[in-house]
């Protein structure tokens, strides 16, 4: 008996083993395309693409001349799967991030006869210029004292005046110069469009061209689409403003682990990007970049890479297109959270990835999934139809690896993959979800509203429901803001 009980656990810690090696062989076939001298030299020619396009905004508009075009991203995190097919980057201005140029507001609570009306989200500033000369030379982009996004929501000629107006405008340029002005559809300050052919922006070689085929603008970003060698690539343009005082912005103990606090302070510097009206996010994404790329534990990496893959499966087999369970920025934060507590000496694909499953299904639990650089900041929210998919998803995650141990192969391994998402993403109905839910979580919803006013304001107790915002988010959002529905009758 002793020598059988033995004899099993041998053979499940080779099958745990042989199933950590699978993960592994996944993950870097899904990199196949990604790890190649093809990528490094399309991201060499995106790169230099996006700077010839800046070099003419700042020709048009000094003003938002470029300091500095930060590789962001998970391309260049090393943590991109399947195609090389979409690049980011902040664009620093270089006026605004020079010391001491801009001073930081934090935006304040707003009550109404002890009401509160508006609750600032943690993570967000105002930013106010600092000298005469700078409040002078960006007038046009300040209301009521507060430099903007770059961009004029409400004014539509204004709108022109805009970060992503200005490269619609110098890509015009190049088009007129060019003569590939006829089959260009443009919209100015939203979009232009090649119906046929495309601008050549640099060549290689008389093969190899870049060709623009589309600009939008999605303000504050704007987002390119080039084709070179085959291959259609979108790029995301951000603009940004570097800031030195890194202390005014950012809190050692709201960090989740000393060493990335020191990590940020180290640096010296953080990255204000535009949101909507007024209000700027801070952001760690150089300290997120670098820790990605270098710092973060082998094993770790290859998990969220992993979790992205199936994740990704989910999102293709939901009922409702662009449902996505989680996005890549929560499976990023999971996988920092399990790599600062992580404590197992031999790590391994299959042990450390049981602890990962666990602390998300905490966390959905909680609806509560911290930032790691900012823990005030939560990134899952009771509202989101999407909570009862993530749970469909850790479900199928966890029966992946455990058919999978049972016969570790290639083979079986791709064959359960696609079997499991596709049971249990079929047992999962967004509509129905909607609909059949609805009563609940706007119950739910108020419980957590009520418990989240309490937290905010203890003394005042009377209040039933009030009024909360909200702000249109982007997937990679710090902070999803409550409201508040009347109370359901009984
Ligand atoms: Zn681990």
């Amino acid at each position: 008996m002793t020598a059988k009980l033995l004899n099993d656990s041998k053979v499940s810690n080779s099958n745990e083993e042989s199933f950590s090696h699978l993960v592994e062989q996944k993950v870097l076939s899904l990199r196949r395309n990604i790890i190649s001298e093809r990528a490094d030299k399309i991201a060499d020619v995106v790169y230099r693409s996006v700077n010839v396009i800046l070099d003419k905004v700042s020709e048009l508009e000094p003003r938002f001349t470029v300091s500095e075009i930060l590789k962001v991203g998970s391309y260049f995190e090393g943590t991109k799967i399947d195609k090389i097919d979409e690049f980011d980057f902040l664009v620093v201005i270089k006026e605004l991030s020079k010391p001491g140029a801009i001073h930081l507001n934090k935006i304040p609570d707003v009550f109404d006869e002890g009401y509160l009306i508006y609750t600032a989200e943690p993570g967000m500033v105002q930013i106010k210029l600092q000298d005469d000369d700078l409040k002078i030379k960006w007038r046009k982009y300040v209301v009521d004292d507060f430099l903007t996004g770059f961009h004029h929501p409400t004014d539509i000629h204004k709108r022109r005046q805009g970060f992503g107006s200005l490269i619609l405008e110098s890509i015009k340029i190049f088009a007129k110069t060019q003569h590939e002005w006829r089959n260009l559809f443009f919209e100015p300050g939203v979009n232009m469009f090649f119906n046929r052919g495309g601008l050549t922006l640099l060549s290689i070689s008389d093969s190899e061209r870049v060709i623009l085929k589309t600009a939008e603008v999605h303000h504050p970003n704007t987002v390119l689409e080039l084709k070179y060698d085959g291959s259609r690539i979108s790029v995301d343009l951000s603009p940004a403003i570097r800031y030195d005082r890194v202390e005014d912005c950012f809190e050692a103990g709201d960090c989740v682990d000393e060493r990335l606090a020191a990590a940020v302070l180290d640096r010296g510097s953080i990255l204000l990007v535009a949101k909507q009206g007024n209000y700027f996010r801070i952001t760690f994404t150089e300290t997120e970049v670098k820790f990605m790329r270098d710092k973060i534990h082998g094993v770790h990496k290859l998990i969220y890479m992993y979790l992205k893959y199936i994740k990704c499966l989910y999102a293709k087999q939901a009922s409702q297109p662009d449902v996505h369970p989680f996005s890549s920025y929560m499976l990023k934060m999971v996988c920092i959270h399990h790599d600062m507590r992580c404590t197992s000496e031999n790590k391994t694909v299959s042990k450390c990835l049981d602890e990962v499953l666990d602390l998300m299904a905490d966390y959905c639990e909680k609806d509560d999934l911290p930032n790691v650089f900012n823990t005030r900041l939560t990134y899952l929210d009771i509202r989101d139809t999407e909570s009862e998919y993530r749970l469909c998803m850790l479900d199928g995650l966890r029966k992946i690896k455990e058919l999978a141990v049972e016969n570790p192969t290639e083979a079986y391994f791709n064959e359960v993959i696609k079997d499991v998402v596709e049971q249990s993403a079929n047992t999962f109905d967004v509509t129905r979800e909607m609909r059949f839910k609805k009563a609940d979580r706007a119950e739910r919803r108020f419980r957590a509203e009520c418990e989240r006013l309490r937290k905010v304001n203890e003394s005042e107790t009377s209040k039933d429901c009030l009024p909360g915002s909200m702000l249109s988010q982007r997937e990679t959002d710090v902070l999803q803001t409550v409201t508040c529905e009347p109370r359901l009758a009984h």
